[in-house]
Formats: structure tokens, sequence, C-alpha cells
């Protein structure tokens, strides 16, 4: 079986807005059409794509997106798309149109869950515009209009067989929506590593463990700036395999920003190719272990678009179990940082989060 890719044209068209600057002349905003363009051109020229299976993508239906959101978010979505576009919320614009664009997102994560849960293909990567993890039920921010994975989970634990699902989101930022959406839902167990103190404040740490105190349906993993490697897989092997060890998910969704790399403008954590390819092999090992290797990654952040398409190679490469001949032209000179090893502080906030890992519920 092949591995699942989504793509759509229409979501480099997707119309992020300006910074409002008061002094200086308006700014785009970090989320540019560039970087994920290049990411699936990459996927092109490397001949990589050619050996994926290409996904459906269809506009979500009102239904699909209520499941997740409030009325009022998708009529807001809907006007402001009508009148011509505008500003949905806190650094979240759409265009005029954009409306059709924030369901194309949504309704290739519902098809990418589909496509694996119906045994189509192995795994998917969904590579989509506008993100999502940083929507709530009934706000849009932070370049995230609806909720792509909260809106895909929602229809596999409606009207799937699943009752399980966990949610690991490695974007540099907390996944504020998908941690509030689910707050409440002891079917999901939702779990961010991000860089403590980025957007979406206030939230993301590690005392935030679900509303029953005795059980923790929801880890965050704040780690330090200046994080790397080391950090990443030290978290994920203390924290986030532990956690799905216990929860033992039907299905396993990744928030897949690529925002946590070296070379990023809205984060300074330190992460190369080779760390986002360790972390995508950790997850696919536990899928194996718990839901026949069930894993569906949906693209959120990540603004360097030199990096990013690299990142995305290595990402797609591992869940695909191919190994192009394209070689990371920053690979070598990152990975070699002293800044990829673990210290000390690092470990500590580690260990904050760990402390919550033996209340995971299990089936
Ligand atoms: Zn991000």
């Amino acid at each position: 079986m092949k591995t699942g890719f989504s793509w759509h044209e229409l979501f480099a068209w997707h119309d992020a807005g300006t910074y409002p600057l008061p002094y200086v002349e308006p700014a785009a905003v970090a989320d540019s059409a560039d970087a994920k363009r290049r990411f699936r051109n990459l996927l092109d020229v490397s001949g990589l794509l050619a050996q994926l299976q290409p996904l459906v993508v269809r506009e979500a239906s009102d239904a699909e997106i209520l499941r997740a959101h409030a009325p009022e978010l998708l009529e807001k979505i809907v006007a402001t798309s009508r009148a011509g576009g505008g500003s949905i919320g806190r650094y979240a614009h759409i265009g005029a149109g954009g409306e059709r664009i924030v369901r194309l997102a949504a309704g290739a994560a519902i098809e990418a869950v589909d496509a694996v849960l119906s045994g189509q293909v192995r795994n998917a990567y969904a590579l989509l515009r506008p993100c999502g993890h940083h929507a709530t039920r009934d706000a849009s921010m932070g370049f995230c209009i609806v909720n792509n994975l909260a809106i895909a989970a929602c229809h596999a634990l409606d009207t799937r067989d699943v009752a399980r699902i966990a949610v690991v989101d490695w974007d540099v930022h907390h996944g504020n929506g998908t941690q509030s959406i689910f707050w409440n839902d002891p079917r999901v167990l939702t779990i961010s590593l991000h860089q403590d103190g980025l957007f979406a404040l206030p939230g993301g740490q590690s005392d935030e463990t679900g509303p029953d105190p005795r059980r923790t349906t929801n880890l965050n993993v704040p780690l330090p700036a200046g994080s790397g490697h080391d950090a990443y897989l030290s978290a994920f092997d203390r924290v986030v395999l532990p956690a799905l060890d216990r929860f033992a998910p039907q299905l396993i969704l990744v928030a897949s920003g690529l925002d946590a790399s070296s070379h990023d403008a809205l984060g300074r954590m330190n992460l190369h190719s080779d760390s986002y390819r360790a972390m995508t092999t950790r997850l696919m090992d536990a899928a194996q272990r718990h839901c026949d290797g069930r894993l569906v990654l949906c693209h959120e952040g990540g603004y360097s678009a030199t990096l990013v398409p690299f990142i995305g190679l290595a990402i797609i490469e591992t869940l695909a179990g191919v190994r192009t001949e394209v070689v990371d032209p920053f690979l070598a000179n990152v990975a070699k940082q002293s800044s990829q090893q673990l210290f000390a502080h690092q470990s500590e906030a580690i260990e904050r989060a760990q402390q919550h890992v033996a209340k995971v519920p299990t089936p």
C-alpha cells in the first residue's frame, strides 16, 4: 500500500493578509504559499510524488465543519468571504472567496483520514493551507481559520468505527485550538510539544492535563527556546510514546508544523530534517503497535521557504519507506551544532510533563 498525499493549487491562493503594523508599511504575514508550494514541488522533482497516492480534495460541508465549530464562526467565514475578504480573528484573514479554500483544506483532512481508515492507503500526509491547530470551537486565530485536524477527528469518531484518537502536535506553537476542542472529550488524547511562551498565550503549560485531575487527557510539553534534536527525541521517548502506549489509540493524527526548524521565522527551535525523520519513525512504530499503522499528518505551520521542503520530503520519505537521492543541503551544518544536545533545563521541562503520563487512561 502507498502513502497518500493531498494538495490543491487553491491552497496556495489563500490570502492570509498583512500584519497590522502601525508605524511601518504593511507587511505580508509569515504564512505565505511559498514554503508549502516548494515542499510540494520538491516531492515532484525528487520523483517521490509519483510514488504517492493522490487523495481526494473536496469541500467540507456545513455539517462536517460544525462537528468541531460553532455555527457563528462558520457564518462569519461565509459572510466575510462573500463580502470580499477580511479579518476573521487575531492574525486570521481570508480573501474574497476564501470560504471555498477553507472548506477544501478541511475536506482534504477528512478524506485523508477516510483513505487511511478504509485501507486505501497505508498512511497519509495532507499538505493543507490555511492551517488549523490554533482554531478553537468559536474563534479563528494564528493563520488558522478552522481546525482541519479536529474536523477530521470528529468525522472519524462520529462516522467510523473509531473510539480513541491520539493527536500529536509538533508545531512550534501550542496546539491550543485542538486542546480546547477536545478538552471535555475523553475519546481524544491531545499532546502538544511547543516552544514555551510563543503564540497562542496564555496556555500551553504542562499542568493543563484535562478537566479531571485523576485522568490525563491532554499533555503539553513546553520546551525552552533553542531546544534541538536530542530534546525533542527525549520528549518523545519520555512523554509522547509512553502516553500513546497507555492510551492505545485506534488512529494517530499529527498536527505537522515544520516551524520547529532551525531556520524558522516564527520559532526559535533547532530541528533539522533528520529530527523530523526520527519523530515520524517513532510515531509509525507506535501506530504499528496500536492501530495497524494508521497515521495521518495534517500540515500546520512552517515558514522557512528554504528548509521546509527538505523537512517535508524527509517526513514523506519516511512514511512511504522510500529514500530519494535528494540530500538536504542544510542537514550537515545544523545537525553538528552543539545546541542539538539535551541540556538540563530542557530535561527539567520534559520531566514536568512526564509526571502526568502515568495518569493517561488505558482502554
Ligand atoms: Zn506554528
